[in-house]
């Protein structure tokens, strides 16, 4: 029988589909497990804040209503704590729903993004949904972007120049130093959007933000999320903060209704919560010295790390030694997607989860 096979877009054929962080659920179901604890999306292993918690709970009574499409109290508080203005601002279902935002309003056919590799998936996807060509510059082999060469990558068909900082999966950071020499020598037909979905984390001084550029008045877009320290995964909330300009564009191919009522409510009461932030950091900076320190033990190769997840490389293959890990009830993430076949992200639990997975790592190594 005819279909509209053919008639899809030819860029969507360039695209694979995403592939998540295997669910607690799932790996019960399929191995009969009762405890399964999951160490690869890097969720925070507290959960959400329980202020946040009551604040749903709250709203679900309010479910008739359609959420606040300009998200005017969540827009204010962000306004307060980044001190930027309401109109740089724009809401997400989710950051990633930011970065196709970006790539739908800049990225034409033939048009480069330059990004680091191995990085976070989506801002390809971003590029090569609008016929764009993603412009993958290699990390060093520490984990560290490499940023001269990511600027000499940028030509007069570059639109975006994308930074993770730190970067997902090898954890490194961009110091201040990186991020001066990015805004120094980008050239101003160039957006710089830097992804800082770990930033809560980072307690380094010399961590380079870029937020002091954009009050500036200079051309950057920092993406930040509610899915990592502040627990929301499952709610759905990110933003951007940008030049008003690019918000405004942005807020073109944005739908109203992008961002839920009870996730912007939570988020909300989540950025009310810092004591659980606190919290969060300091479990996540007790277990990153743990971690570390027992992974180095067993002889592996250890990224350093500024977030909420270790990258190491064992030497053997990641995809066997994910199974081994599966059967013992630990998810980690195998980085074969990036195309590394040796290495795995794990993200950093609580205490008893980190103990429990540095022991399963050392048999499961055995195995494979
Ligand atoms: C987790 C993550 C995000 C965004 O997550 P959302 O759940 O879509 O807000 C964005 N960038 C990086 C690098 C991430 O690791």
């Amino acid at each position: 029988m005819a279909d509209a096979r053919t008639a899809a877009r030819k860029e969507i054929l360039t695209l694979s589909p995403y592939v998540p962080g295997k669910p607690a659920d799932e790996v019960k179901r399929e191995l009969g497990l009762e405890r399964v604890i999951k160490l690869a999306s890097n969720e925070n292993p507290l959960g959400p804040s329980p202020k946040a918690v009551e604040r749903v709970k709250g709203m679900a009574l309010q479910s008739h209503v359609y959420p606040d499409a300009a998200g005017f109290r969540l827009k204010s508080k962000l306004s307060a704590r980044y001190g930027v203005s309401m109109d740089q601002i724009v809401l997400g279902n989710g950051s990633d729903e930011v970065i196709m935002f970006l790539g739908e309003v800049f990225v034409g056919p033939g048009d480069e993004s330059v990004m680091p590799a191995p990085s976070f998936p989506v801002y390809k996807t971003a590029a090569l949904l609008m016929g764009g060509k993603p412009v993958e510059v290699s990390t060093t082999s520490d984990g560290f972007l490499d940023l001269e060469k990511m600027v000499a990558s940028i030509t007069p068909r570059t639109k975006l120049f994308v930074l993770c900082n730190p970067n997902n999966p090898t954890g490194a950071m961009v110091d201040r130093k990186g991020s001066e020499y990015v805004m120094k020598n980008v050239p101003p037909h160039v957006l710089v959007v830097v992804d800082e979905a770990y930033a809560e984390y980072v307690e380094d001084p010399e961590y380079g933000e870029v937020l002091p550029y954009l009050e500036q008045g200079r051309n950057v877009a920092i993406l930040h999320t509610f899915s990592k320290i502040y627990g929301l995964a499952g709610l759905r909330v990110g933003f951007g903060l940008m030049p008003a300009y690019a918000a405004a564009l942005l807020n073109r191919v944005r739908l109203s209704f992008n961002q839920n009522a009870i996730a912007q409510e939570a988020a909300i009461a989540a950025l009310d919560d810092q004591g659980h932030v606190l919290r969060s950091r300091g479990v996540n900076n007790q277990g990153k010295e743990f971690l570390s320190r027992s992974f180095a033990s067993m002889g592996f190769k250890v990224y350093p790390t500024w977030g909420n997840f270790i990258m190491i490389d064992t030497g053997k293959d990641c995809l066997m030694l994910f199974q081994a890990l599966l059967k013992r009830g630990i998810i980690v993430r195998p980085t074969a997607a990036w195309g590394i076949m040796t290495a795995l992200r794990i993200t950093i639990g609580t205490q008893e989860e980190n103990e429990v997975l540095a022991e399963a790592l050392k048999e499961a190594i055995k195995e494979v």
